[in-house]
């Protein structure tokens, strides 16, 4: 019998790298009820989400866009799905996790990787990007915002390599569009994918992508069909372009999504741009004198939408952060190797909001003061 309902999180602080708690006009949308993924309101909205999107994203004005019934890690394997075959040079940089997951995926899909990494929490070096790339790369794939080191890499000066060197060039947006500046059309990006979980503050569960002509002729040229039929490109066409049916899509997901996606487009992505910079800012000057410390070196490659802080010497990691839990404040610690070493603080969406972080603040003194 359901007697005892679970207790709603109105109070719960969440300042983790995502997910990001959800906008209020998302939630409002996912409780609107059903319709069906082939009705003809759903294909208006649908069609909303696709021009919202590519405003975010800067694209060119027919460029396609969709939403994946899935997580940015399906946005980041229909890349490789779709656009790589069995026996293409890609270039994949990986400073972390994220990257390092690129490589993984475009080797399970036939891939021959050549890396270009750089050391944990600094940036990728154009000049090695350069130092690899040659005409025999199909694609080259970065991580915009490289999560696990809150490291931003530099796709405007990468995007200017790979144009012209006749390979596709994949972004991970997932911790950057829609919060940080992205200009699919001005630089010459062919793939790109997010979460809705991230910078948008929808629910997780929905994967907005972005594909350019040049990356569907390349799709349309493959020897083989796709070896991950749920995202192929021409299957998923069929149902945003043509509108007819290829897999159920996650309709309240995709309610949810669009007054999200409005709600950020509203606010203004410049304003959006500046409000992380301005809380992100005050964080730091507020941590400083408990001993935190910006854990990227140089202040260009430090990525605003996750804070990554060196934790003061002797800090107790897993002791603090299980009191801030039981005092229902969520902060996430390292991942890997630098699990133990810094805090990563989401500033996406709306987390990147003064009273969350007074809320933290005011529990760290108290635990720690
Ligand atoms: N790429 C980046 C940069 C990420 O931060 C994440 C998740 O945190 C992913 C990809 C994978 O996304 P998801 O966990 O939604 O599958």
């Amino acid at each position: 019998m359901f007697d005892a309902q679970p207790a709603p999180l109105h109070d719960h602080t969440l300042l983790t790298p995502g997910p990001t708690p959800i906008h209020p006009r998302a939630m409002q949308a996912l409780a609107r009820g059903m319709l069906g993924h082939m009705d003809p309101e759903v294909f208006a909205l649908n069609g909303e989400i696709q021009a919202d999107l590519r405003e975010m994203y800067g694209t060119a004005p027919e460029t396609f866009t969709a939403l994946l019934a899935g997580t940015g890690s399906l946005g980041m394997e229909a890349g490789f799905s779709n656009l790589v075959e069995s026996g293409d040079e890609v270039l994949v940089c990986a400073n972390g996790s994220f990257g390092q997951r690129m490589a993984e995926m475009a080797e399970r899909y036939g891939a021959r990787v050549r890396l270009v990494t750089a050391p944990l929490g600094e940036a990728i070096r154009v000049e090695d990007v350069a130092a690899r790339l040659d005409g025999k790369v199909k694609m080259v794939a970065v991580v915009h915002g490289e999560t696990s080191t809150g490291v931003l890499n530099p796709v405007p000066a990468i995007a200017e390599l790979v144009r012209g060197s006749g390979a596709l060039f994949t972004v991970d947006s997932v911790t950057t569009a829609g919060m940080e500046p992205f200009r699919m059309q001005e630089w010459g990006v062919d793939y790109t994918y997010t979460g809705s979980q991230k910078c948008l503050s929808a629910p997780p569960g929905v994967a907005p992508i972005a594909v350019s002509d040049r990356a569907f002729a390349r799709f349309a040229a493959r020897r083989t069909p796709p070896p991950l039929w749920y995202a192929d490109l021409g299957g998923l066409r069929d149902y945003w372009v043509n509108r007819s049916y290829h897999h159920t899509v996650p309709v309240n997901l995709h309610f949810a999504f669009h007054a999200a996606l409005r709600a950020a487009l509203d606010e203004g992505l410049g304003a959006r741009q500046a409000r992380v910079k301005q809380v992100g800012q005050a964080v730091v000057d507020t941590l400083a004198p408990l001993g935190f410390t910006p854990y990227v070196k140089r202040p260009e490659d430090r990525l605003p939408t996750v804070l990554a802080l060196r934790l003061p010497e002797g800090f107790d990691d897993a002791g603090v952060r299980a009191a801030l839990r039981r005092r229902e404040i969520s902060v996430t610690g390292g991942l890997g190797p630098t699990a133990g070493v810094i805090w990563r603080l989401g500033l996406m969406g709306e987390s990147a909001r003064p009273a969350p972080y007074l809320r933290l603040m005011a529990a760290l003194e108290d635990l720690l003061g």
